[in-house]
């Protein structure tokens, strides 16, 4: 057997031993040099809570600028030292988004950052602070998410996302106003997340879905209002609220459609015809109908980069 196919297999088996991964895709990647790309999240951690604290050199002069920096310990897994608390932050993420699957290492670099993935959410490991952040969902993007629970996408991406997408992030951030605003329901307000939502929708047609959703999670049904809070002062409050931020998004929208409108020197993008400001709201406001229109996006496919063919 090669010298350099033996070394593979022996950190293969080691990376077996210590992630609990499958020997098979531990032993390609090992050929392909370097530690495995993907594994469990309870190796991380087990690694995180029995690997030895390593200390690291910042490069600051210990007489002049001493700072010890986190508790690291030196991860076979990402490839380099690793702030425990920034594992910590991981694994609080992976639990309240309820993400069970392995991770998947995309990037690592020693002492800056890393970038792991779990069922398609993506995240940025800081690695010379106990710190981590949520990035947008989209492969391959750096910028962070509008929301890190409930619109997983950045700005820029939100734009490129179906309208069934948009009308599910719509409800989920609604809700969450919803119990912001728990002590006086009245007052719950979309929010700046909430109207980066409705532009993305108005872009494809879908504000009035998308706009409808969130006002159902941000204050109720608009018919159940009365059977939750009865004929009260505080269910005249949610009426008010309710019709106050259905006017605001309807303005705010009404405000996109006509920037995108003059964005595309107000003629179709398709055909190239008169675009009128009577179109209705369900035909995306670069389009002169749902004929020039295109379909909404298709879902983005995640690769999944934990479904291994056997090799034998
Ligand atoms: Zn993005
Ligand atoms: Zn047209």
């Amino acid at each position: 057997m090669p010298r350099n196919q033996n070394t593979a297999a022996q950190r293969a088996r080691r990376a077996q031993t210590e992630s609990g991964g499958k020997y098979t895709a531990l032993l390609r990647e090992a050929e392909a040099g370097g530690p495995p790309k993907t594994f469990p999240f309870r190796s991380l951690m087990a690694e995180c809570a029995t690997r030895p604290e390593i200390r690291v050199d910042w490069g600051y002069d210990p007489e002049f600028d001493w700072w010890p920096g986190p508790a690291m310990f030196d991860s076979v897994l990402l490839g380099g030292p690793v702030p425990c608390g920034t594992v910590l932050a991981l694994a609080g993420a992976l639990s309240s988004l309820e993400l069970r699957g392995d991770l998947h290492v995309e990037t690592y670099h020693r002492l800056e950052s890393a970038l792991v993935s779990c069922e398609g959410r993506r995240f940025q490991l800081i690695l010379n602070q106990d710190l981590l952040y949520e990035l947008c969902r989209t492969p391959g993007c750096s910028h962070r998410p509008v929301n890190d629970w409930a619109i997983p996408y950045c700005v820029d991406h939100l734009c490129e996302r179906r309208p069934d997408e948009l009308i599910t992030m719509a409800s989920e951030w609604g809700h969450a106003q919803y119990e912001e605003y728990n002590d006086s329901p009245g007052d719950a307000q979309a929010g700046k997340e909430g109207d980066l939502l409705v532009k993305a929708a108005t872009g494809i047609g879908a504000c009035t879905e998308v706009t409808a959703a969130l006002l159902k999670g941000c204050f109720t049904d608009p018919q159940d209002i009365e059977d939750t809070y009865g004929v009260t002062e505080e269910s005249i409050a949610i009426r008010h609220g309710l019709a106050y931020e259905r006017l605001r998004l309807a303005g705010m929208a009404d405000e996109e459609r006509a920037r995108i409108r003059l964005s595309v020197d107000a003629s179709c993008t398709a055909c190239s015809g008169p675009l009128s400001v009577r179109n209705p709201r369900s035909v995306p406001p670069q389009y002169c109908s749902t004929t020039c229109a295109p379909p909404p996006p298709e879902e983005a496919q995640h690769p999944n980069p934990w479904v291994t063919e056997p090799t034998f």
